[in-house]
């Protein structure tokens, strides 16, 4: 994080008066850990944007199953209460903190931008390397920090991208986060080639439909899963070659079937629940790279055929900013599309979460603001 990323509150105000913007911003806030029923549409302190840091006017933000482990609690990980949750923010730029404006190619008032959502120390190795997601202090809006549920949201100047070209505030807010976890994974940590076999868990959820798409980008073969027909009939339009139906079919025996003996890589972002048949499903010599939990972190794995087969286990988090600058502009030319299944009012948010919670979206759910 920038140095003087916050600055105290005197100060902050008369910065917030100087700028002439309103000292209270409607925000969707906890003060304590717990369901959708612990959110409040309530007023906050304006955010106030220290040395090196922009504030920006948020137009939209994509959920992640991160904001509700944010909002649940994660065991031994303290979360600043009241906490503004959010981290896939796109929006224009509101004010420049202290320093910005000299930066070149820096972010200007009025432009409209997507934030990268992984902040770095931006002073040790693994950030000095343009790999902050290794960071030991990395964290993520709406995470360790206020994100973007709400009118206003302060970011470090840097993590501020282009909008991509031709799409709306929803669309922009539905890409950070999923497309650059996804394309980490598979090309920057399972080492992904043209032409492989790639199976991808619920190509239904935000992380699953950027990888069906990234992968076949990549021309490789993708067996992707979705719950039930219309899921599985959407997962085939986005461009799987194969849809498996994850909750009748077995999975293994069919990838196996279907490839002749395995996939190259597999996508893992499920956990407990699909990691047994993710690692029957590779091939020898395959990688299984994983970036969640979402149904449990305990996994069992019978080592003969971690080493017999020569199998590769790769974890993956997030990705560098430099990875989403990477894919942007095929966002922009539409040879990779961010998938919108729904959109709520900021004032909604509550609804949101349980809707995303309630597994029945295809792509992503967003949240905007007038
Ligand atoms: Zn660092």
């Amino acid at each position: 994080m920038a140095a003087g990323f916050s600055l105290p509150r005197s100060t902050a105000q008369t910065r917030a008066k100087h700028w002439g913007y309103a000292h209270a911003m409607r925000a969707i806030r906890f003060h304590q850990h717990g369901g959708p029923e612990v959110l409040r549409y309530e007023s906050a302190p304006d955010p106030v944007p220290g040395a090196g840091a922009i504030l920006l006017r948020v137009r939209a933000c994509a959920l992640n199953h991160l904001d509700l482990f944010v909002r649940d609690g994660i065991p031994g990980v303290p979360i600043p209460l009241p906490h503004i949750g959010g981290c896939d923010i796109a929006g224009q730029v509101a004010a420049l903190g202290p320093g910005v404006e000299a930066a070149r190619n820096g972010p200007a008032v009025g432009d409209a931008v997507i934030l990268s959502p992984g902040i770095g120390c931006g002073r040790c190795p693994a950030c000095d390397a343009c790999r902050e997601n290794e960071c030991p202090r990395y964290t993520v809006l709406g995470y360790g920090v206020d994100g973007g549920y709400a009118e206003l949201v302060k970011a470090p100047a840097e993590n501020a991208l282009p909008l991509p070209g031709g799409l709306d505030f929803a669309a922009a807010a539905a890409v950070p986060l999923v497309f650059l976890t996804a394309w980490h994974m598979l090309r920057t940590r399972a080492g992904l080639q043209p032409g492989q076999q790639v199976l991808v868990w619920s190509a239904s959820s935000g992380v699953g439909s950027a990888a069906v798409q990234i992968a076949k980008w990549m021309h490789c073969r993708v067996i992707a899963t979705a719950g039930g027909e219309r899921k599985m009939e959407l997962a085939k339009r986005l461009g799987a070659d194969e849809v498996l139906d994850h909750y009748r079919d077995p999975i293994a025996q069919r990838v196996k079937a279907l490839t002749g003996g395995g996939v190259d890589v597999v996508f893992e972002h499920v956990g407990q629940a699909t990691w047994e048949q993710s690692v029957r499903s590779l091939a020898n010599g395959g990688t299984l790279v994983t970036c969640g939990a979402t149904t449990g972190r305990r996994a069992a794995i019978d080592l003969r055929h971690l080493f017999a087969r020569q199998l590769r286990l790769v974890g993956s988090y997030m990705g560098p900013r430099s990875e989403l600058r990477e894919l942007l502009p095929f966002i922009a030319r539409g040879d990779l599309h961010p998938v919108v299944d729904r959109i709520f009012p900021l004032a909604e948010t509550a609804a949101a979460q349980r809707y995303l919670q309630a597994k029945e979206q295809f792509g992503k759910v967003v949240v905007t603001l007038e």
